[in-house]
């Protein structure tokens, strides 16, 4: 099983290693041989290198489209050494084996997402280098193909530890990374053309990512579970930089993520806290200061944000690290932190602090997926949002300025509560969620209740849903709903509206003396 590499080939565009790679192969005795710009990058490192075109007879070619595409390099990588007709074919006509493939490929990837035209994207898909990653992992029990310049250095550890050979175990695992490598490719292709062509739903469709991390376990302690990302430069918990605390788990990866997006949909303008707990905000406030935010948003539920996730809109400061610190925290996630503040939380050792460098686009556009069984559903990521100037007025009395603003803010955090969902807001902070019901009622019921229990944990005498402007996710099918609100003191309603019995809840809000503005979008959240 062990193989005697005796001849390399490097073709690569990504050079990176490439010159102390190619030096210990070639001290290890391997013939070292390449394509143009990484042959002349190894010359110019006073490496001794054979040209491809001399080994194929052929010069590169159509502006470096044909380079190895040759049966020279082909019958190298594929020939089965050990079978008598494959010796013959190579001794008939002069193949030498292949014995290491060294490939990465043109930055297709990086082109597109440094806004390349059409064409330049084209002439950004790689052929000759998948074809040969192709045949040397096809032809892995010769062949060992590296396609990640991480693997580099376990190639040369590989060599050493086997006198100068390679195990059939390892060129295994370089080919299985080698084919993902190929069908990542192919899919950012086919996901190029799909948006390039505007087809939201090609016949064909597929999905790839690159391991971030292998994690400790999924949902649940039996699920094993990793995380992949795309890749794309996105400011958000695939991307931010971990300052302190121990590895995030799965479902603070999905907390956290949510809590990000979610913050992100205020801005930079006033200073902004999201407290979530199993993916549904528990607190979310505005405030004059972030700590100010910050506190709004615990006092929304203090029970259930214990060991929550706390995402912020603008960087981290010294007064919010310290409140922050005064409960368990699992995670906290901010554009930056100032040196106070990493200062304060550099105490805390299992606080994970994760910086993301800035807020998310909530209007950048990009799809979700789900697994059911048997498939994948996959939708554009919900960007709708609203207006003021897009609501209507349903009913005889608008809402004041004030509750204009509590309103709109409502309905950002609905957007991000899982429906069904209730949200009530008052002076810029939530006061009430309910998250996840089967029945709209039961979840504005929730929502009075906690907010009750809330209140009287604070020594008030008054529900804080006195007042509150109450976001509803989707339609009131019925009047009950709205009624439980109107009960709670809510005296404010933003809808989407569309219900079959409309009317009936519209009279049951003017019988209540509610102001309900309508929005004619719904954001269903699952
Ligand atoms: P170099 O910098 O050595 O001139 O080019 C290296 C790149 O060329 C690598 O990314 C490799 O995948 C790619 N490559 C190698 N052979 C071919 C070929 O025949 N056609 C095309 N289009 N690309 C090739």
């Amino acid at each position: 099983d062990l193989v005697r590499p005796r001849r390399a080939l490097l073709s690569v565009s990504d050079k990176t290693g490439l010159e102390d790679l190619a030096r210990s192969l070639s001290e290890r005795g391997v013939e070292l041989v390449s394509t143009g710009g990484t042959a002349r990058a190894m010359r110019d490192a006073g490496l001794e290198v054979r040209d491809v075109s001399e080994i194929t007879g052929f010069p590169e070619m159509m502006d470096g489209r044909v380079k190895t595409l040759h049966p020279m390099v082909h019958g190298g990588l594929l020939a089965l050494r050990d079978d008598d007709s494959h010796a013959a074919a190579m001794e008939e006509h002069g193949i030498g084996a292949i014995d290491i493939l060294v490939v990465n490929l043109y930055p297709f990837e990086a082109a597109v997402a440094g806004g390349a035209d059409y064409a330049t994207a084209i002439e950004n898909i790689d052929i000759g280098g998948p074809a040969m990653i192709r045949a040397g992992a096809k032809n892995h029990a010769y062949v060992a193909v590296v396609t990640d310049v991480e693997d580099y250095d376990a190639l040369l550890a590989e060599l050493d530890a086997n006198h100068g050979q390679t195990s059939y175990a390892f060129r295994q695992k370089l080919a299985l990374t080698a084919y993902a490598r190929t069908g990542a490719y192919d899919a950012a292709v086919s996901g190029w053309m799909a948006d390039a062509l505007g087809e939201t739903a090609p016949r064909r469709r597929v999905f790839a990512g690159t391991l971030a991390q292998t994690l400790r376990y999924g949902e649940n302690p039996h699920q094993s579970a990793a995380f992949y990302v795309d890749g794309a430069a996105r400011p958000g918990v695939a991307t931010a930089e971990q300052l302190q605390g121990k590895e995030l788990s799965y479902n603070n990866i999905n907390d956290t993520d949510a809590a990000f997006e979610l913050v992100s949909e205020f801005g930079g303008d006033a200073p902004a806290c999201a407290i979530i707990k199993h993916a549904n905000p528990c607190g979310v406030a505005t405030g004059k200061t972030l700590a100010e935010a910050y506190r709004r948003a615990f006092d929304c539920d203090r029970t259930s944000a214990f060991g929550g996730i706390v995402a912020l809109n603008r960087t981290l400061d010294w007064e919010t690290a310290e409140a922050i610190t005064e409960i368990f925290t699992e995670v906290v996630i901010a554009p930056d932190a100032d040196p106070a503040a990493r200062e304060i939380f550099a105490n805390k050792k299992n606080l994970r602090l994760l910086l993301t460098g800035g807020l998310a686009d909530p209007k950048s556009g990009g799809l979700t997926f789900r697994q059911v069984s048997g498939g994948f559903l996959v939708q554009d990521r919900d960007t709708g949002s609203v207006a003021r100037n897009d609501l209507k007025v349903a009913t005889k009395h608008a809402p004041s300025e004030a509750e204009m603003g509590d309103l709109m803010m409502a309905w950002t955090v609905a957007k991000h509560v899982k429906s069904n969902a209730i949200v009530y807001v008052k002076d810029g902070a939530t006061v009430g969620i309910g998250a996840g019901q089967m029945s709209r009622v039961d979840s504005t019921r929730i929502a009075a209740r906690k907010s009750q229990d809330m209140a009287e944990a604070l020594g008030l005498s008054e529900p804080l849903t006195k007042g509150a402007a109450v976001a509803s996710d989707a339609f009131f099918p019925f009047a009950d709903g709205l009624l439980a609100a109107a009960e709670a003191g809510a005296t404010a309603i933003i809808q989407p509206g569309g219900a079959m019995r409309d009317d009936e809840v519209t009279a049951a809000a003017d019988e209540a003396g509610l102001a309900m503005v309508l929005t004619s979008m719904r954001h269903f959240r699952h």
